[in-house]
This record gives structure tokens, C-alpha cells and sequence, in this order.
């Protein structure tokens, strides 16, 4: 055999591997293909991770339960495909049972991991249900790795998404089957898009628009004791009667990631990469849809556990499903008071005492790493200043004179607060 034949044999290999691997969920091609259009998507991605991590080990010790409005919208070609309301309705109730542990499987989770299971407290309220009908199809490119987001606009045969900062949308269609060289090559069941503080991004950039916010599932995966079969490995058909995967979904679009981490398609998992989740027992494989209680891809002596098949970021079959961790629940209603606070009206409150704004000059702005306060008579010195980013972490001001200096910050929107007895100065910063 020469190289060439070889070369791609293996390519055709590596590919059925990765998209039978990744069957489940298209998360993996969600990063890669952002990417790919959006150099340093990641870089985003991974910050606000980091941050909503920082801000829930100091997460408001509520009792509150968030309740996150939900639009759905059910984009259907064959008659097949557009489904009832009971499933819908029943889908919600699968999201309130399930990210506020009422789930009537949670109590089958192994001994080893009662103590860090934990309660999301998060309520999904359903607002509408639009139906559209189309004549598209919606695939998955796999050579270019882009996903069907054509169906979150009408202008493309879709449905477009109702005000993304205050609605969760979920779109709901006929996702097609991956077809490699005539083979059936792998089924994406869902996708969503992680958080990323938009206004992270320079102004000018160009980034992802509000409107690809959501999850996006198949039909085929919706509602308790959805009716209809669906392929998901060469020799594997199922019905799926749970509704998991919209949980796993919306788990992502919470910030959560796999608990197998994150490996990039077509390359191994390890267990080197992390879902950056302390209480997650560190796995090395995902699933494959199945209940395997032994697998135990990660020897973390001298604390060893089993992979956590009952993590709803895992990918075993969803009847032994049950369980986000304390770990996973406080990342996830840390995301719900930064960059998604809209969602829930949770974002932080600006002090409401009767204070004057008066206005400040600072100049350039954006910048790239120099501000200068501009003819200001106030006493600087006299100021409490406050500097936070758009995911709610502060940092200390770096204020010399007149000057802040930026130089060392990640490009993003910056916010700067200040205040004496009487005066209150707010404006935001654009670090280039
Ligand atoms: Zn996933």
C-alpha cells in the first residue's frame, strides 16, 4: 500500500472514530469551527470560564431560583417532524426536574458520589412555541465543521431567535445523518453555544452575533418517551425516551463542558485535559451511550473513582443519567449572574445611593493599554474606584496621576467605577 492510499485510509479511519465519538454532541465542532471563523473564539471562551469559576467560589449564597424564560421553535419539513406540544411541555418538565435535582432518578447516583452531587436551582418557564415549516435541509459539513445554524433564520428557511440576553431559544429540527464515502458516519443529537462575553471583543471585531445563542436539537431527542427512532452508531438505533440531551445542551450553553474535557476532534482524549471542574472525577474517555459502572479511564490515586457515567456532561445512555455536581451547579448559576444575568435579572446591582454622576473625560478610548483622565478638576484621590469586566470580576485600578494603565490586560470592555461622598463617575473602558 503506498502513503498516499495509507494517508487516507487512516484520515477515513480517524474521521468515523472522531464523529462516532462525537455523536452525541456537536460541542467539540462547536469550538473547532468558531475557531476557525473567529480566531481567539476560544481565548474568550476559556476567560469567561475562568471568571464564572472565580465568581462562584464567591457565588451569592441565594436560595434563589432562577427561572429562565424559554422560546422553542420547531422548524419541520416532513409532517413527522413537527411535533407536539406534549412533548415540548414535557421536555420542560425534563429541564425543572433535572437542574433542580427532583429528577425521580437522582437518588440511583453510586454511593461514592452522593456528596457532590448538587442542585442547579434553575427553572426553565416556557413563552412560546413558534412553528415554521421549511424546505432545507440541515446538516453537518464535515470538511468545513460547520453546523446547521442556518436554522435560526428565516432569511435561510429557518426561524429567527427571539431576543437572545432574555430568552433561552431552542430550535428544533431534522438534524441529517453525517454520510462519509456512503457510510452512515455519526448523528449530531444537539449543539450549543457556550457562553462569550461579546463585549469582550474589540469593537470592529467580528464575532459570533447574538442570534446563534441557544441550544439546537433533533427532533428525534425531544420530550419524555419521544416516539421516534433515531441512528446513532452504524448498528445502533434508539428511541430516546428522556429528553437528556436538551439537559446536556442547555448544560453547555450554561458554561458547563464535558467531563471527559475537551479534547479537539480527531484527537484522543487524556487525562490530561480537564473539564476544569474540581468535584468531577477526572475521566479520559466518554461514554458511548451504554452504562459501563466499570469504566475508570483515569487512575487518580490515592482518591480514585470511576468515571461519573451519571454526569449529565458525560455521554452514557441518558437511562443512567441523573446528576450535575456542586462543582458543575455553581459554575452554572455563576454564568447566570455574569454573562448571562440578563437571562434571570441577576446582574449585579450598581449602588443605588443618591449619588451625582458627573462626567469624565478620558481619552483615548478605546486604547491600547493607556487612558488618560482628561481636565478633571475632581480630587482623584478622594475616589474609591472600582474596575470590574463585563463577567463581574474587579480587579484593583491600576490609577498613576492622571493615567490607567491597561497595557497588561487581556483586549476586552472594562468598567470603571468611582465615587466619593457625593460624586459617582462610571465609564467603560475599551482595551484594544
Ligand atoms: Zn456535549
Amino acid at each position: 500500500m503506498n502513503k498516499t492510499v495509507y494517508t487516507i485510509f487512516f484520515f477515513i479511519a480517524l474521521l468515523h472514530t472522531s464523529f462516532a465519538q462525537n455523536v452525541m454532541c456537536g460541542h467539540d465542532m462547536v469550538r473547532a469551527n468558531m475557531e476557525k471563523m473567529y480566531p481567539g473564539y476560544q481565548k474568550y471562551v476559556d476567560q469567561t470560564f475562568e471568571d464564572a469559576k472565580s465568581h462562584a467560589k464567591n457565588i451569592r449564597q441565594t436560595n434563589t431560583t432562577y427561572t429562565i424564560p424559554v422560546v422553542i421553535h420547531i422548524v419541520w419539513k416532513e409532517e413527522e417532524e413537527k411535533i407536539d406540544s406534549s412533548l415540548i411541555l414535557s421536555q420542560i418538565d425534563i429541564l425543572n426536574e433535572d437542574f433542580q435535582r427532583l429528577n425521580e432518578d437522582a437518588d440511583e447516583v453510586r454511593d461514592e458520589f452522593v456528596d457532590v452531587v448538587g442542585n442547579p436551582m434553575i427553572n426553565f418557564e416556557l413563552k412560546d412555541i413558534i412553528y415554521t415549516q421549511t424546505a432545507s435541509d440541515y446538516d453537518v459539513n464535515i470538511f468545513t465543521g460547520a453546523l446547521p445554524d442556518e436554522v435560526k433564520f428565516s432569511n435561510q428557511g429557518g426561524s429567527d431567535a427571539i431576543n437572545t440576553e432574555t430568552h433561552l431559544n431552542i430550535w428544533i429540527c431534522k438534524i441529517q445523518p453525517i454520510i462519509f464515502a456512503g457510510q452512515f458516519g455519526g448523528q449530531l443529537l444537539g449543539y450549543a453555544y457556550p457562553p462569550n462575553d461579546l463585549d469582550n471583543w474589540p469593537k470592529g471585531a467580528d464575532f459570533p452575533e447574538g442570534e446563534f445563542e441557544g441550544v439546537v436539537l433533533d427532533y428525534r431527542t425531544v420530550g419524555r418517551n419521544n416516539p421516534f427512532p433515531i441512528q446513532i452508531l452504524p448498528d445502533q438505533e434508539v428511541t430516546l425516551s428522556k429528553g437528556r440531551t436538551a439537559v446536556h445542551e442547555v448544560g453547555h450553553y450554561l458554561g458547563l463542558r464535558h467531563t471527559w474535557g475537551d479534547a479537539d476532534p480527531g484527537f484522543p482524549n487524556s487525562c490530561n485535559v480537564d473539564d476544569g471542574i474540581q468535584d468531577t472525577p477526572n475521566s479520559g474517555i466518554q461514554s458511548m451511550f451504554d452504562c459501563n459502572l466499570y469504566q475508570n479511564s483515569c487512575n487518580n490515586s490515592p482518591f480514585d473513582l470511576p468515571d461519573m457515567i451519571e454526569n449529565f456532561m458525560d455521554s452514557a445512555s441518558e437511562n443512567c443519567q441523573n446528576s450535575f455536581t456542586a462543582g458543575q451547579a455553581a459554575l452554572m448559576r455563576g454564568i447566570l449572574e455574569t454573562s448571562r444575568c440578563v437571562l434571570v435579572d441577576a446582574c449585579q446591582e450598581v449602588s443605588t445611593r443618591q449619588l451625582i454622576t458627573v462626567p469624565i473625560n478620558i481619552q483615548p478610548n478605546p486604547s491600547t493599554g493607556i487612558f488618560s483622565i482628561k481636565g478633571q478638576d475632581l480630587i482623584l484621590s478622594n475616589f474609591h474606584f472600582t474596575l470590574f469586566n463585563s463577567a463581574g470580576v474587579t480587579f484593583p485600578l491600576p490609577l498613576h496621576n492622571k493615567t490607567i494603565d491597561l497595557t497588561d490586560f487581556p483586549p476586552g470592555v472594562y468598567f470603571l467605577q468611582g465615587q466619593d461622598e457625593t460624586n459617582r463617575i462610571q465609564q467603560k473602558l475599551i482595551k484594544k
